[in-house]
């Protein structure tokens, strides 16, 4: 993978516009994570990075499309990804003598060359992904998951199996049943 590390040297005063559309800035981290998600349609970035005194601000957007499990049914859903984002990434004050810096908090957008701080737009691009992926994703609107007792995906079938736990007394009376069992 190309690297996407850049330092103030490289920023005139009014910042740059960078393009990122490697498909392995999203796809390396989601083989390396076991993340169960496809790219569909390929992800791009594009990033204004301004300098600033201790560290950089970064504007852009991140489009795209992805294919990750319903979370109800677990079949395909597909999730456009349309992401605007800004963020300062700052470089975080440390002993001048210890490199790399001491402090392993620092945000992991900005990484250090011998002591100059760079920021890496590939570790950008991730972070952003990762703030864009739906928590609960649907292979459609109204999905009706799977049966609770087979397993049946009741979006394709009816089973004839009786989930009745919204029913109090039936619920009750499942109870009983366990306790006398
Ligand atoms: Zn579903
Ligand atoms: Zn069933």
């Amino acid at each position: 993978m190309q690297e996407y590390r850049i330092s103030h040297n490289d920023l005139p005063p009014e910042g740059k516009v960078f393009f990122v559309v490697e498909p392995a800035v999203w796809t390396t981290p989601l083989r390396e994570f076991h993340i169960d998600c496809r790219i569909d349609v390929p992800l791009k970035a594009r990033i204004h990075v301004f300098p600033a005194d201790n560290g950089w601000l970064v504007r852009g957007t991140l489009q795209g499309r992805i294919i990750v499990p319903c979370s109800r049914c677990a079949e395909d859903a597909v999730v456009p990804i349309d992401a605007h984002f800004e963020n300062f990434e700052a470089i975080s004050d440390q002993d001048e003598n210890a490199f790399p810096p001491v402090d392993n908090e620092t945000d992991a957008c900005v990484v250090w060359e011998g002591n100059v701080p760079m920021l890496d737009l590939a570790a950008v691009c991730w972070e952003e992904f990762v703030l864009a992926l739906p928590v609960t994703p649907l292979c459609r609107e109204d999905c009706k998951g799977l049966c609770a007792t087979c397993g049946a995906n009741l979006n394709e079938e009816s089973c004839t199996c009786k989930n009745e736990v919204d029913d109090p007394r039936m619920a009750k009376l499942r109870g009983l049943i366990v306790h006398n069992g």
